[in-house]
């Protein structure tokens, strides 16, 4: 039976460490601005989820809503105001935006040194350079739990399913800076379960429920879900957790996996920022 890499533990433990230097500090908090455009119902889950731990953890926080009908200007005005506004150390535009909005103008829009989600083309660049600034928080949530774990990752095959700029892009660089062998795989991927069989770290960031079977697994890998679904009103990963618990020899839950670990790497890359800001 794998091990549990225990995603809830570990983001418990990051965001204590958060809390108690936040309590150290005097007059100044450090500040998250989370900008909500639309009434994407799980979008507003998210965003509540992430401004209730940012509160608990000590941080300032504060929730942009705007309505779905919303101009392109109106929230490039409200970037253009929180990048200049003191209070504030990170900006997180939640994803996705109405289908009139272009996502990438918005994004390019967050300053850099406040762009905690690492989602701006400049800290993607840093990032495939090697020298990050911020890093998107979801593929750097999964490296820490290797790190917690111990987990090698050198010299070994990672396959990625998802080939998006959210988690399946950058986690590959990340990999790869690691020294893993990296197959990213997507939609379009031929034979995807014989790619899968041969990988040692199998991680899968495809957004359909139970789609990675326990013949997609090599016995002894090590598979981190990410997908996020819904499934007869229960929330579950990509992969089918039942049956290839058996066969892996370490697996994330979910919940309880890799979700924890994206907000407590929201807090930890806003916290830096905070540091980076008052130095
Ligand atoms: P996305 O829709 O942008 O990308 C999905 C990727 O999966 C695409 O690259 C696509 O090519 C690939 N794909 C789709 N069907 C496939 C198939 N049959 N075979 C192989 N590849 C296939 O999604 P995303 O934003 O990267 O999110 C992916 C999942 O991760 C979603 O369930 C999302 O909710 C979840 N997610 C979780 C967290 C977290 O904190 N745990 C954060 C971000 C995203």
């Amino acid at each position: 039976m794998a091990t549990l890499l225990d995603g809830k533990k570990l983001s418990q433990k990051i965001c204590s460490t958060l809390k108690s230097k936040v309590e150290k500090l005097k007059d100044k908090k450090p500040g998250l601005a989370v900008i909500l455009v639309g009434d994407h119902s799980a979008s507003q889950i998210y965003v509540a989820k992430k401004e209730k731990t940012a509160r608990e953890f000590g941080f300032y926080s504060e929730v942009h809503k705007l309505p779905s009908a919303c101009e392109e200007k109106e929230i490039l005005n409200l970037i253009k105001y929180l990048n200049e506004s003191p209070k504030i150390h990170g900006i997180l535009v939640q994803l996705p935006l109405p289908a009139h909005i272009q996502t990438h103008a918005i994004l390019n829009a967050v300053s850099p040194l406040k762009d905690v989600d690492g989602f701006h083309p400049l800290n993607l660049g840093r990032l495939f350079i090697g020298d990050p600034l911020f890093i998107p928080c979801t593929p750097q949530g999964v490296m820490e739990l290797f790190k917690e774990y111990k987990i090698e990752l050198s010299g070994k095959h990672a396959v990625v399913i998802g080939r998006s700029l959210i988690v399946g892009k950058p986690l590959a660089h990340l990999l790869l800076g690691q020294n893993a062998t990296v197959t990213i795989c997507h939609s379009k991927t031929k034979n995807l379960e014989a790619v899968c069989q041969t990988a040692d770290i199998l991680i899968s960031a495809i957004g359909k429920p139970l789609f990675i079977k326990n013949s997609f697994v090599k016995e002894g890998a090590v598979v981190v879900d990410v997908g996020i679904n819904r499934l007869n009103n229960k929330i579950v990963g990509d992969v089918d957790f039942e049956n290839v618990q058996k066969k892996a020899s370490f697996i994330t839950p979910v919940p309880g996996g890799v979700g924890p670990m994206t907000i407590a790497l929201l807090l930890q890359n806003t916290f830096k920022s905070f540091e980076r800001f008052s130095s």
